[in-house]
This record gives structure tokens, C-alpha cells and sequence, in this order.
């Protein structure tokens, strides 16, 4: 799960950062309306936590340019306390829900997974062949037998149910589950797979995980 944090204050935007990477998620910060739509348009996130008091632009001015350019993501508005105008405006144009600050970080993490649960239609189990994941208890099921998985396994492991027969990179891997100051020279998105296979993946007759030479990966199942 990927989301991107607009919000111009260091220290909400910091202390949010910190609170959903040990979440899980993969997140990327923008401090400015006018960053906020580069970052937006330039990749595919699950949820926008935006800030409408922002530099450059406002967030509502980004709302409205971002759903009339179709951009999929959920977007959770972050407005004051007393600006009631504020949100009814976010919510007609296409907000999906709105926290008024200051908000305790629990409340936000819990919008975000009732927008992500939205998202995969009311779903907690992610299925591939005989593999699923369960996002309510975060445990994988491989067969018949049952594992526990980090918290970067795991986010691992979702994008690639998310994405079955899609060859992904280790860019964009890395982009999706670890974050925008993330190395990619590094070999991290190889050692998690390798993480991932020696817990879900281990019959070299029943692989699901498929090494794509120079590339990265793809979840599929081997042909008969
Ligand atoms: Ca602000």
C-alpha cells in the first residue's frame, strides 16, 4: 500500500510519515500543492492524505485538478477544526473522507484502512492459486499451512497479489513498498523475495514467484 502525505507543517508530516512506514505502508511526502500534483500524477498511490492550508496551491485546488484527471487514488482531506465551508467543498469535489486537525494518529490509520478496504471491495483476503493473504490477521496461507510474515513480507507479498501476472520491476517494487528515498541500487526488493519464497514459495514444482531476468519479478502460475 502506498500513500503520499501532503503537508506543508514538518512535524504532522514527519510524525505521520514515521507512524504508517511502521504500518506497513510505503510513503511518500510532498510539502507544497504544486509537489503534490507531480508527485500524484507521476505514481499510482492507494491513498492521498491531503492538507488544504498549503504553499503554492491549495489542497482543494489539487482535489479538483486530481480528479478531473482521473487519478485513482482515495483522497482523505485534512482540514481545521472550524472550516465547515472547507470540507463541504473537498466532499463535493470528490473527496472520499476528511479528518479535522488536530487528529490523534490511530483516527488516521483507521481512515485509511476503511479507504483501503473500500478499495478492494470490502475484501480482507487476497487469493492466488493456493496462496492468500488475510489483512485482518496479516497471515499468509500457502496449501494447508499457515505463516506469519514481517511487516515489509507482507506489504511485499499484497502488491504482488494485487499485480498476478503483471511483471513488475524491482523499481517499482521498491517504490510500492519501501519509500521515494529508497536506493534501488540496492539488492533489498531480491532479499525480501528471497524472504518471501522461503516461506510461501519452497516447492520448486508449484513456484508462483518467477524471476524475470534484468527486470524484476512476476507472480503466475508455471504453465501445465
Ligand atoms: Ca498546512
Amino acid at each position: 500500500m502506498r500513500v503520499l502525505v501532503v503537508e506543508d507543517e514538518k512535524k504532522v508530516a514527519r510524525f505521520v510519515k514515521r507512524g504508517l512506514e511502521q504500518e506497513g505502508y510505503g510513503v511518500d511526502m510532498a510539502t507544497d500543492g504544486v509537489e503534490a500534483e507531480e508527485y500524484a500524477q507521476g505514481r499510482e498511490y492507494d491513498v492521498i492524505v491531503l492538507d488544504i492550508m498549503l504553499p503554492k496551491k491549495s489542497g482543494l485546488e489539487v482535489l479538483k485538478l486530481l480528479k478531473q484527471g482521473k487519478v485513482k487514488s482515495q483522497i482523505l482531506l485534512l482540514t481545521a477544526r472550524d472550516s465547515v465551508e472547507d470540507r463541504v467543498a473537498g466532499l463535493n469535489l470528490g473527496a472520499d473522507d476528511y479528518l479535522t486537525k488536530p487528529f490523534a494518529f490511530e483516527e488516521l490509520l483507521a481512515r485509511i484502512r476503511a479507504l483501503t478496504r473500500r478499495v478492494s471491495q470490502g475484501s480482507a483476503l487476497l487469493k492466488f492459486a493456493d496462496l492468500s493473504l488475510d489483512s485482518q490477521t496479516r497471515k499468509a496461507r500457502r496449501g494447508s499451512v499457515e505463516v506469519e510474515l514481517t511487516l515489509k513480507e507482507y506489504a511485499l507479498l499484497e502488491y504482488l497479489l494485487r499485480n498476478p501476472n503483471r511483471v513488475l520491476s524491482r523499481t517499482l517494487i521498491a517504490e510500492h513498498v519501501w519509500s521515494q528515498s529508497f536506493d534501488t541500487e540496492t539488492n533489498v526488493v531480491d532479499v525480501y523475495i528471497n524472504h518471501l519464497r522461503n516461506k510461501i514459495d519452497k516447492d520448486p514444482l508449484k513456484r508462483l514467484i518467477h524471476t524475470v531476468r534484468g527486470v524484476g519479478y512476476v507472480l503466475k502460475e508455471e504453465e501445465a
